[in-house]
């Protein structure tokens, strides 16, 4: 007789963008005549840039060429591309990763599920709260989580680590040690930032507590700032403590092309066992990697007019995040971010829960944006808008706000 993965009936279920879905649906109904805009999408909506659309085009047609058709892509990723990323994401930038030490995926969200694996059940997560939710639910599944309480909104076994207005949103380190640390800068939700100085601490802190860094940087493309790190490996030491993840979805438009990259630093060991062995030996290899139209895709993200295209396509949303902070600010609004990731956090205004504002923007404005609570318990107070919408949009949501 089967039985089934009990883990994953401790999930609590995820209301939150069907609670959305279901609030603006109502909203529409009584309202037909008014005219919605969406900031809550954490989706990009500008087209994929010529370069990488012809990039994709002649690997379309080389496909259906005898002498040029290809099969399985290679376990890591194709080399054209895994060399493109070693030179332009980390070598330019004076961070030590060679092309043998990147595994290409389908994308960010599946690695940063999947990492956990090469993981012992026994490894206890830190995470920061609020944050990006996967990393907490594909633990809770493999059952590393403990259980969940859905009165604090917390799993028992997981350290959670607040990101608040009084730390700058950069979470201090844990009183209890990790044993596997998930840090993701610039920040989703908060679109909070660490320094260089700050993230060299989380570094040397992880190799004294004998602990792994997993590091999300899917929003690197957005950083301005100069002190901002754009890779974990610009820190000392690193390539014995930390993983990074990366995404091609957020920089260049790949949410349904699917494409990212994991790094594994070959001397990132425990005890003799290298972690580059344990994830060549991921699920994944060969058959759900990405296919090679996709890492040529990829490839001209790097090429010279990638690059300049590309850039135009970060400019304009945060032009989008500068419009929202700044018309916000005017209006009265305490916020953050926006300046290193294409994220605007706000405190809600007198004591509103951020459920109360989320129906308070609707009802008042016919804005809709995503409340802070459906990123853990720390963002309760809090609220998520996003620079991914047209600049239209953008500017007539903030004029509608500043009405209210
Ligand atoms: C969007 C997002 C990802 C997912 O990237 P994909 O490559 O599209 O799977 C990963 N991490 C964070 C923090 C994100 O916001």
């Amino acid at each position: 007789m089967y039985k089934i993965n009990e883990n994953y009936l401790k999930l609590p279920g995820s209301y939150l963008f069907s609670t959305i879905g279901k609030k603006v649906a109502a909203y529409t109904a009584e309202h037909p005549e008014k005219q919605i805009i969406r900031l809550g999408i954490g989706d990009v909506t500008q087209p994929l840039a010529p370069a990488i659309l012809e990039a994709m085009h002649k690997a379309v047609d080389e496909m259906g060429a005898a002498g040029t058709f290809r099969g399985y892509a290679p376990d890591l990723g194709y080399e054209f591309l895994r060399n493109a990323i070693a030179e332009c994401d980390y070598q330019q930038r004076g961070a030590d990763i060679q092309a043998d030490e990147i595994f290409v995926s389908d994308g960010a969200k599946c690695d940063s599920g999947n990492i956990q694996e090469i993981f012992s059940l026994d490894n206890r997560i830190a995470v920061c709260d609020p944050v990006y939710p996967v990393y907490v639910d594909t633990n809770a599944m493999a059952g590393r989580a403990g259980n969940y309480d859905p009165e604090t909104e917390m799993w028992s076994n997981v350290i959670y680590m607040p990101c608040l207005a009084e730390n700058g949103f950069v979470p201090e380190l844990p009183k209890k040690t990790p044993d596997l640390i998930y840090l993701c800068f610039p920040n989703n939700p908060t679109g909070s930032a660490v320094t260089k100085d700050q993230l060299q601490v989380w570094v040397d802190y992880a190799r004294r507590a004998g602990a792994v860094i997993i590091y999300d940087a899917a929003y690197e493309a957005y950083i301005s700032e100069e002190n901002v790190p754009h890779t974990i490996y610009e820190c000392a030491g690193a390539r014995t403590c930390a993983i990074e993840l990366k995404s091609f979805s957020k920089n260049a438009g790949f949410t349904g092309v699917r494409l990212g990259y994991t790094v594994v630093p070959k001397e990132l060991k425990c005890g003799e066992t290298a972690l580059h062995s344990l994830w060549a030996r991921r699920h994944g290899t060969k058959y759900n990697g990405a296919p090679y139209i996709v890492q040529r895709a990829g490839e001209a993200v790097y090429s010279e007019a990638g690059r300049i295209q590309l850039k135009e396509q970060v400019d304009y949303y945060m032009r989008n995040a500068r419009t929202i902070r700044e018309g916000l600010k005017d209006a009265g609004y305490t916020v953050s971010g926006g300046v290193n990731a294409p994220y605007i956090w706000l405190k809600t205004p007198g004591q509103m829960t951020a459920w109360e504002f989320f129906d308070h923007l609707l009802e008042e404005a016919g804005v809709v944006g995503t409340p802070g609570s459906g990123f853990g318990p720390g963002g309760e107070g809090y609220f998520r808008l996003t620079a991914f919408g047209s600049y239209e949009n953008t500017v007539a949501a903030l004029e509608r706000i500043r009405k209210i």
